[in-house]
């Protein structure tokens, strides 16, 4: 399998070139056509394995694909991590990409200003990557709206878990409209966590590497 084979633009190609990505992991290779076509994911991953690539890579393309939506505010791609190192990566990773497009992507989490964080994402952006606490706050703050997310991404759920996030990712959650393509990605699968999967996912896919 190549890159080619997932149909993606010129540009998205030279981004991933200049990226130095020759061929898809083995991970991209399973996951990457099943995101493209819109279904639901629950990818059993390890870090190291690319699976960031394989969520940001297809996010990209589903930003790209909603011409009607960029009327709107708010992030269109939400991704959710457990920590600020986590999410810091997936943050830098998106870039790369969006970059390509001028597509905006902010990260929340903890560590940074909130006044700064608020300011930022008032000025708009299409991709947020954060850690479930400091959205919640830049949510009760008012400092954007979900209307327009329809591409979730939980990073490390059972890591979530474990940090007690079960909670604020449910109320993240809650505030997404039900016609999102959701992906979960997690190392383990505790029943938790499956349960989770079972609520927020519709007809899930299962990819494990
Ligand atoms: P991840 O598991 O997503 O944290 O990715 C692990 C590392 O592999 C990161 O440094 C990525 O930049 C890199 N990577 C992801 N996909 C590819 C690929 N197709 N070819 C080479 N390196 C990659």
């Amino acid at each position: 399998k190549t890159f080619e084979d997932c149909g993606f633009a010129p540009e998205l190609m030279r981004a991933i070139a200049k990226q130095g990505y020759e061929k898809p992991t083995t991970i991209q290779c399973q996951a990457l056509p099943i995101v493209l076509s819109g279904r639901d994911v629950i990818g059993i991953a390890k870090t190291g394995s690319g699976k960031t690539a394989s969520f940001v890579l297809p996010m990209i393309v589903h930003i790209m694909d909603q011409p009607e939506l960029q009327k709107e505010e708010g992030p269109i791609g939400l991704i959710c991590a457990p920590t600020r190192e986590l999410a810091h990566q997936i943050f830098l990773e998106a870039k790369k990409f969006a970059k390509a497009y001028g597509i905006r992507a902010s990260a929340v989490y903890g560590g940074m200003s909130k006044l700064d964080q608020f300011k930022e994402l008032k000025a708009g952006c299409e991709i947020v990557v954060a850690t479930p606490g400091r959205l919640i706050d830049m949510l009760k703050m008012k400092a954007l709206t979900m209307t327009r997310a329809t591409y979730l991404v939980l990073d490390e759920a059972d890591r979530m878990f474990d940090l007690g996030f079960e909670p604020q990712i449910r109320s993240i959650v809650g505030q997404i409209r039900p016609d999102r393509q959701t992906l979960l990605f997690s190392a383990t699968m505790p029943r938790k966590v499956e349960k989770l999967a079972r609520e927020i996912l519709s007809d899930p896919v299962r990819v494990t590497v």
